[in-house]
């Protein structure tokens, strides 16, 4: 619903509606305006800073020294300045309550906004008997995907989703293609009070990362390494290892010295042994041993090869 086409300019609310609206729904920041929010904005509601005239049938800005105004600090005055200089709007649908207007229902209702909603060929959204994959269509042609989503062809999608994985090898790959490792960088930025340093838990010397924490941090190397040397072609570098599970595309990397499993088996196998690793470390405190990690990979590329054969068989 949230990614529907939608304006909601000509949406007619009435006050009481307007009234218990979030505050940053009533008001935007103009191109060009370098009006800065405060933080406290986030937690206010309309009826925090405005008020209903009875009389009149509008909604205006509490009196600067209204003892309500107080547990906000300086967000209402600096809000306030924000309006009157034209560095901070009123929203269109907003601004029409702020004027003195015959009495009206005093029932709250979104019922505007929602009539607001069109789908595709400008149909309201109320209006149509909608199946799910006009709705689904609507909504997937106003989202732009990730980036990192969008430089991956839709055959190696397809490819991919064809493959007989093991649930972590799929998971890791996905999570790093979309951005959802959770590095100390991210985790220090999200709940600092939680994780106080961005550091690498591991190494301990380098800012984290997905990249970093996947490949670059000296234990997780030294593994890739190694995996390098043991079953790909001896000139194949790390760059062209990342380059390859980002965009799920591996002809680069067609050479495999062991018979019996194709390159990218052994890139995914890796992949899921590390994550394990450094999920054993972060929770089991087990120390990141290259060597344990490149056994255990060996083993899993055994296993896989067998697996296989016998399926070859059957
Ligand atoms: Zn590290």
């Amino acid at each position: 619903m949230l990614n529907l086409e939608r304006s909601f300019d000509l949406a007619t609310i009435n006050p009481a509606t307007a009234m218990s609206l979030p505050l940053l729904a009533a008001v935007y920041v103009p191109p060009g305006s370098s009006f800065s929010l405060p933080h406290k904005v986030k937690q206010m509601k309309v009826s925090d800073v405005f008020q209903y005239d009875p009389h009149l049938h509008f909604l205006h800005w509490k009196a600067p020294r209204d003892p309500s105004l107080l547990q906000w600090k300086r967000a209402p005055g600096s809000v306030f300045r924000g309006l009157t200089s034209g560095q901070l709007k009123l929203q269109s649908y907003f601004a029409p309550v702020c004027r003195p207007a015959p009495p009206t229902e005093s029932v709250v209702t979104f019922a505007p906004f929602v009539e607001q909603l069109q789908l595709a060929e400008g149909t309201s959204f109320v209006a149509a008997t909608t199946s799910a994959k006009t709705f689904r269509a609507a909504v997937l042609s106003s989202v732009l995907s990730p980036m990192a989503l969008r430089n991956i062809a839709p055959a190696q999608w397809k490819w991919f989703w064809s493959l007989s994985l093991t649930t972590i090898q799929r998971n890791v790959i996905y999570r790093l293609i979309a951005g959802c490792i959770p590095h100390r960088r991210l985790l220090h930025f999200i709940m600092p009070a939680t994780y106080a340093s961005p550091l690498c838990p591991v190494c301990l010397v380098t800012i984290d990362s997905a990249h970093h924490l996947l490949f670059d941090c000296p234990s997780k190397e030294q593994v890739w390494q190694g995996i390098i040397f043991e079953f790909l072609w001896p000139t194949t570098s790390l760059g062209d290892i990342k380059a390859a599970l980002l965009s799920l595309d591996f002809s680069d990397i067609w050479y495999c010295q062991t018979t019996g499993i194709k390159p990218y088996r052994i890139l995914l196998i890796t992949l899921s042994q590390l994550w394990l690793a450094h999920m054993r470390f972060i929770f089991d405190h087990i120390p990141v041993n290259p060597s344990v990690i490149l056994a255990s990979i060996r083993s899993n590329v055994i296993h896989t090869i067998e697996e296989d054969g016998c399926h070859a068989i059957l």
